[in-house]
């Protein structure tokens, strides 16, 4: 499994596009907007730009949104995340571990906490306009059952987990059938995080390059 801050994936070389950032909320009305707590908690200018990604990003969530059965729709918690709000979410996760684990040197601490949150030097998805956490609202307006909250960190976040029921495990399969075939990539350890267009698709997808830099 790559991840996020593998040497192999620093390598990959970045031509920015120029595509620029888009609403999601005009560019593709059907989707619902709904950003996580945290973002919240940082206030009005995060909470606004947690909408926008690349437009070659919002055209691809309209072509998973057409995938999906009638009445289901796309929830979007993050898309674009600036990377003054990356490091403060990655310096978070790097003190909560370390208080949990006052053993941890610092390497160990930095290599535990990329698992959960990419570290603010290394382009991270977010940052780029190109990644995505996602779920899906059911015909009933609430969100499908996908075995774990977004945002947690365990075993069963793990999309491939074997740990969760059968029930968030054909939930999940609609999410990653409709995701896959609009051309994201997912990020293994977590179901709801899918990209296009940075250096973790271009590795994935076997690209020469990434066609999103950091913005
Ligand atoms: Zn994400």
């Amino acid at each position: 499994m790559k991840i996020i801050s593998d040497e192999r994936l620093l390598k990959v070389p970045i031509k920015d596009n120029g595509e620029k950032l888009v609403d999601i909320k005009k560019y593709c009305p059907k989707v619902i907007v709904r950003p996580g707590a945290y973002i919240k908690k940082e206030g009005e200018k995060y909470f606004f730009k947690a909408a926008f990604v690349r437009e070659g990003v919002a055209k691809r969530i309209l072509v998973a949104q057409d995938l999906l059965p009638e009445g289901y729709k796309i929830i979007l918690r993050c898309g674009y995340r600036p990377l003054s709000l990356q490091k403060k979410r990655y310096l978070w996760m790097y003190n909560k571990l370390k208080k949990k684990n006052s053993d941890w040197s610092k390497n160990k601490l930095a290599e535990e906490t990329s698992k959960c949150v990419a570290p603010p030097d290394i382009v991270p998805p977010h940052s780029t306009g190109g990644a995505i956490d996602i779920s899906i609202l059911g015909a009933n307006e609430r969100q499908l059952d996908m075995g774990t909250r977004l945002g947690e960190f365990n075993e069963k976040t793990y999309t491939k987990s074997k740990m969760i029921s059968s029930v968030a495990t054909n939930n999940r399969s609609l999410l990653i059938k409709a995701m896959a075939k609009a051309g994201f990539v997912n990020y293994p350890t977590e179901w709801w995080h899918w990209s296009y267009g940075d250096r973790y698709w271009a590795a994935v997808k076997k690209k020469r390059y990434s066609i999103y830099n950091g913005l």
